[in-house]
């Protein structure tokens, strides 16, 4: 009975089953569910579970391309690790996904000022003719901008949009960075340009050019594409301000390689009474191979590992089961998370919240949902635990719970969504400088005594959050 002294919760006949208070009523959490939540809060400031799994993780197991070897021996540490913390049930999934492979990238201004430029490829591009590709570039300072320009001024040129990102606590301007780096080569290609330039989606002035994944729509013949570092984005614009044409060459020896088949690495507490019904929390295993891929996104599986680690130290497993993912290739097309929808999804009220971590581990200072309104006054009293943490909690805002569980989302899970101060992640994301020393471990204590707080309850709540097929459609618009 939840913790509670048997006499006293048959004094005040607290339902004995979630599930028949479930549908469609009032979520409810019992005074001494929050009682343990509290604790549970307290020991996460004191506990370095996360960090160790972050410190271990990047330490010798860095670099975790999809399909490269790394990708096996980080899915055999992580199974490791999940065992040897105590969780009742470790499993795999199969994940399968194209492999795409970076061997070397270089850059150089040909004419009028030759000097050599810092790129690095993005994650899709194809290979530059053996030699090299050599072009005159022409210069949008926005996609809206190369959306807006004609064909003829673009045709066998290489095209470089200079969109910036300004460093913000909610990290909004990421969508300037990733919709330009995602789209503006498919964009560029559908108007015949022979190569993409950016700079790089991130807030820096570092000279470290940050990577990602691009994407071609069908039909458009892939050309290759690249990313400036800020310093040598600026120096193009200079050069480019003298008013002569200015001619690069791009050298990119990557692509495509194959196929792989991977998986989702899975570990679950077993729930004591409703061990079928879960809260879902995770972050992506796979990483790109500039950096250590300590905060994208080693940490965010630290994050659930940490808070799962202090609920199996209770005398008692929740009632629900809680269940971490460690999902596959999330940076080339969140395909673990996909795979994971496709497979679960026809089960999605089982799932009954989700939210994983893949924002770094800065102090988190807000939280939002997307769940039914029976249970908001259960968020509230989460919320509540959450407050001495300096987590606000925004009814307004939509939380869907983050990439790897869209899937699920999509099929009706309900979601809520940990916001992270943004302010300092996008200068480090995707480059050589997504490394261990990036963590602050006072924050990262924060964000475990979260998810431990969140996990714990939404295991134990009396009622669900909405989840069930189909339940959130029409509700995506806000994030
Ligand atoms: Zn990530």
């Amino acid at each position: 009975m939840r913790l509670l002294p048997l006499a006293l919760a048959l004094c005040f006949a607290i339902p004995a089953s979630t599930d028949a208070s479930a549908a469609g009523g009032q979520t409810r959490i019992a005074p001494a569910d929050i009682a343990v939540a509290e604790r549970l809060r307290d020991a996460a400031l004191k506990d370095d579970t996360a960090w160790d799994f972050t410190e271990g993780l990047s330490t010798e197991i860095p670099m975790r391309m999809p399909g490269s070897a790394n990708d096996l021996k980080s899915r055999e540490w992580v199974t490791a690790k999940f065992k040897e913390l105590g969780f009742d049930k470790v499993w795999s999934e199969p994940v399968t996904y194209p492999v795409w492979v970076r061997r070397s990238e270089s850059a150089e201004i040909v004419s009028p000022f030759p000097q050599k430029l810092v790129v690095t490829a993005l994650g899709n591009s194809p290979a530059t003719p053996p030699g090299g590709l050599a072009g005159e570039i022409v210069a949008f300072p926005t996609l809206d901008a190369l959306k807006a320009a004609a064909a003829e001024s673009v045709r066998g040129k290489i095209v470089y949009v200079g969109a910036r990102m300004v460093a913000r606590q909610d990290g909004k301007d990421y969508g300037i960075g990733s919709t330009l780096r995602t789209n503006g080569p498919s964009i560029a290609s559908g108007k015949g340009a022979a190569g993409f330039l950016l700079r790089s989606a991130g807030t820096d002035h570092e000279r470290l050019p940050h990577t990602g994944a691009t994407r071609f729509a069908d039909g458009v013949a892939p050309i290759p594409a690249a990313a400036l570092s800020a310093p040598d984005a600026e120096q193009i614009e200079r050069v480019l301000a003298r008013g002569q044409p200015v001619r690069v060459k791009l050298a990119l020896d990557c692509g495509m390689d194959g196929t792989y088949t991977g998986a989702n690495v899975i570990a679950e507490l077993r729930g004591s009474k409703q061990p079928d019904e879960y809260f879902l929390t995770g972050g992506h295993l796979d990483s790109w191979d500039l950096g250590t891929g300590a905060i994208d996104d080693a940490v965010g599986i630290g994050i659930s590992v940490g808070a799962a680690k202090l609920i199996a130290q209770l005398p008692q497993r929740p009632a629900r089961s809680i269940r971490v993912v460690a999902w596959a290739n999330e940076e080339s097309g969140i395909h673990g998370g996909n795979a994971y929808g496709e497979k679960h999804g026809k089960e999605v009220a089982r799932a009954v919240l989700g939210s994983e971590s893949d924002l770094g581990a800065d102090r988190i200072y807000k939280m939002s949902a997307t769940v039914k309104p029976e249970s908001r006054d259960a968020l509230a009293q989460i919320a509540a635990v959450l407050k001495p943490l300096g987590i606000d909690y925004d009814t307004q805002f939509q939380g869907k719970g983050g990439a790897d569980l869209a899937a699920m989302h999509k099929a009706g899970m309900a979601a809520v969504s940990m916001h992270r101060d943004a302010t300092r992640y996008f200068a480090w994301h995707h480059t050589a400088n997504d490394t261990l020393d990036k963590i602050d471990p006072e924050q990262l204590r924060q964000n475990v005594a979260a998810y431990a707080v969140l996990a714990y309850l939404a295991a134990q709540a009396d009622g669900d959050f909405g989840s069930k097929p189909g339940a959130f459609v029409g509700q995506d618009k806000k994030n």
